[in-house]
């Protein structure tokens, strides 16, 4: 209001100014935290990394799987059935009653079939697609898996860093993948970038651990802070999990429960990373732990080439035990925020490219409310002319 001069242009020329100006309305949401530098408001270089799920406009029934398709086939296939037993039945009687029942059942029947041909082109696009997915309404809109058991939207993967300090928001994504996993070195990379520091430290919650993204951080000066997922079948079997077993680097072997030394004997490459493995069949074959330990012949730990990475992550997590809380601290407003903003619907605009100005829109807008929060706005005014 105060940029226009109290213009009130309807809703139309807004959507278009939206529309239109992509590029330029997210080069202001981040030319604004680059004011919010130079005003001194990052205090310290921490930020909170996290992802969160964003309605698309797509419906879920707009959104199509293998999965979802086969089950809608065999649905319409059973009424189809259903139908053609009916038509049967009334085929046997006579009368105008029965002949009109007939013309509206084949009819019916017809509109199934034409649907089946419907589902079945659909399989085809699906089987097409690179992730097994087409949503019909906004094609990029993905079908996603929310925190909630069970629960899934189609829409949007939205990243974002917030800043210890002010709890700025200093970097935002987009992305179509449901998953955080790959997200926390390029965000890492582009808060550290926004903030202008050399080192950053950087904490998100596990659905960010991944060995490759904590190596890229450590080699760009981020210290990460990222649980280790819980994922060992061996400890959910109540048998000793990895971490029970001490890697001694001077000898390069593991020291298991029972005390003995593992030690390297093969080397194999999965997915790109260099893996090694440890295991000493004769101390197993003697050992009075085994059954606590592995069903097989012997018990074998993997160790990543650059696992040392992951060991000391785990030392600075077991030294900061509040950094999880704090992590949920900083994240979980901005984002309860937005989408009290936008409603139950989420994003208005559809495809990725419009999506991310939308939501840069709002990253602006929240980032704006608070520096005048701790501001006020006539000191932010100041700072905008200067
Ligand atoms: S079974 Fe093998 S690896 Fe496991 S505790 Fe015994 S000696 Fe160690």
């Amino acid at each position: 209001m105060w940029l226009t001069g109290r213009l009130a242009p309807d809703h139309k020329t807004i959507a278009d100014f939206r529309k239109d100006n992509g590029p330029a309305i997210q080069a202001a949401c981040a030319q604004f935290v680059v004011l919010c530098r130079e005003i001194g408001l990052f205090g310290s270089a921490l930020v909170a990394i996290d992802g969160s799920k964003f309605k698309a406009v797509n419906t879920r029934d707009r959104n199509f799987t293998a999965n979802k398709l086969r089950k809608r086939l065999e649905q319409v296939a059973d009424h189809v059935v259903g139908y053609l037993r009916d038509l049967d039945t009334a085929d046997r009687q006579e009368g105008e009653a029965a002949e009109a029942r007939s013309g509206r059942l084949k009819e019916k029947i017809e509109r199934l079939r034409e649907q089946m041909r419907m589902l079945e082109a659909m399989e085809v696009r699906v089987a097409a697609s690179p992730d097994g997915q087409v949503s019909v309404t906004d094609p990029d809109a993905r079908s996603m898996a929310t925190s909630g058991r069970g629960s899934g939207i189609v829409g949007y993967n939205v990243q974002s860093a917030v800043e210890a300090e002010h709890h700025l928001i200093v970097a935002h994504d987009v992305v179509m993948t449901g998953s955080d996993r790959e997200q926390l070195a390029a965000m890492a990379a582009q808060a550290k970038d926004a903030m202008g520091v050399e080192t950053l430290d950087a904490l998100a919650d596990r659905g960010y651990f991944s060995g490759e993204e904590i190596l890229a951080c450590e080699a760009m000066g981020v210290t990460s802070y990222v649980p280790k997922p819980l994922t060992s079948g061996a400890k959910a079997n109540g048998r000793f999990g990895k971490q029970d077993f001490v890697y001694l680097p001077d000898q390069d072997v593991y020291r298991c429960p029972s005390g003995a030394l593992l030690p390297r004997r093969m080397t194999t490459i999965e997915k790109g990373m260099t893996l090694h493995r440890y295991w000493d069949r004769a101390s197993c074959q003697a050992c009075a732990l085994k059954a606590l330990c592995t069903p097989s012949v012997e018990r074998r730990v993997t160790r990543w080439e650059h696992e040392a990475v992951i060991d000391a992550l785990q030392r600075r997590m077991d030294l900061t035990p509040d950094a999880m809380r704090l992590r949920r601290r900083l994240v979980e407003h901005p984002f309860g925020t937005i989408k009290a903003w936008m409603g139950s619907t989420h994003f208005q605009m559809k495809r990725l490219p419009n999506v991310k100005t939308e939501i840069s829109l709002h990253v602006l807008a929240y980032n704006l409310k608070r520096v005048i929060a701790i501001l006020g706005a006539k000191r932010l005014i100041a700072a905008i002319q200067n």
